[in-house]
């Protein structure tokens, strides 16, 4: 990995170009979904406590099929189907009940490795890296969703782990899984961007502002108050753009990436919530290390905001 922008971005992204068809109608199918469960051929996404499966010598997915190791899919607390891909189904299976979930097939024990996405991702095939952020990002909401929100008592996946549902027959409400929508933001005036960083940052490195969508704004509002809490920077918000998203599933976000003309220059930093923010010219983005920043990782969208702006895709 290196912090040199690459030449020109396009719009694929990591994470994103989702190679599942999801075949939603199929999932109240029991017959045809039980069928597909014990197909051979059937693919196995295995979450360890929100880390995935993958080859322990190169890193890449590791999906062994239904006929490599059937026993996973007693051994998972939850699966879910997460959809067909030429003619296969994929099925992502919670082990995070399990210690070590190593011993829960051989095949992991001897091929396999649980690693964060978060440091493997950039190395996966975009497809797989898809597939990958979906298990996690599903089975994430399953383990935090044991209980009805409503009553307290015990749900239930249902609809082929797509939901689950409250047991409590005078409840019985419905819990659908959930993605916090966050903004990210290249704020810019002339040629200079707006840089920040948090102190959970890595060393030197700085970042497009960011937050989550509060209740009642619209994104673009929440680009314009997170903008504004976090560097005093006014934002119009009928001047914000929208560039693109990205599923986030570190736990549970939709990035939702924009572009920003600023309508004041005036910093004034919120220290509860940021370290530093600074205005950097565009010419010093290919060099930043020269001045004692660093950009961020690659598969983030952060960096392709930054990227797509620089090259003037913006
Ligand atoms: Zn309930």
């Amino acid at each position: 990995m290196t912090d040199t922008p690459a030449p020109s971005a396009s719009k694929a992204l990591w994470y994103t170009g989702a190679p599942l068809d999801r075949l939603s109608h199929r999932r109240a199918d029991d017959g045809w979904m039980t069928k597909k469960l014990y197909d051979p051929e059937s693919r196995i996404v295995a979450v360890w406590r929100d880390k995935s499966l993958v080859h322990n010598e190169d890193e890449s997915a590791l999906l062994p099929t239904v006929g490599e190791a059937r026993e996973l899919l007693d051994a998972g607390r939850y699966h879910s189907f997460l959809g067909m891909r030429d003619g296969t189904a994929y099925f992502g299976v919670d082990l995070s009940h399990h210690e070590d979930p190593y011993q829960a097939h051989p095949q992991i024990d001897a091929n396999g490795a649980f690693e964060d996405l978060r440091k493997v991702g950039p190395a996966l095939a975009q497809a797989e890296g898809s597939i990958l952020a979906h298990a996690r990002g599903l089975m994430f909401w399953h383990r935090r969703n044991g209980f009805c929100g409503v009553c307290g008592s015990e749900t239930k996946p249902e609809k082929a782990g797509s939901q689950r549902r409250c047991q409590n027959p005078d409840c019985k409400t419905e819990h659908f899984p959930r993605t916090d929508p966050a903004v990210i933001m290249l704020v810019y005036k002339g040629d200079n961007c707006l840089l920040g960083r948090t102190r959970n940052f890595m060393p030197q490195m700085y970042s497009t502002l960011a937050g989550f969508v509060e209740s009642g704004e619209t994104l673009e509002e929440a680009v314009a108050r997170e903008v504004l809490e976090e560097t005093a920077v006014v934002v119009d918000p009928a001047k914000v753009r929208y560039w693109a998203s990205q599923p986030w599933p570190f736990p549970a976000s939709l990035m939702l990436g924009f572009h920003a003309e600023a309508e004041t220059d005036e910093i004034i930093v919120d220290t509860e919530e940021m370290e530093d923010a600074r205005w950097v010219h565009k010419s010093q983005l290919d060099h930043l290390e020269d001045f004692g920043m660093k950009l961020p990782r690659r598969d983030s969208i952060a960096y392709r905001l930054i990227v797509s702006w620089m090259n003037g895709e913006a």
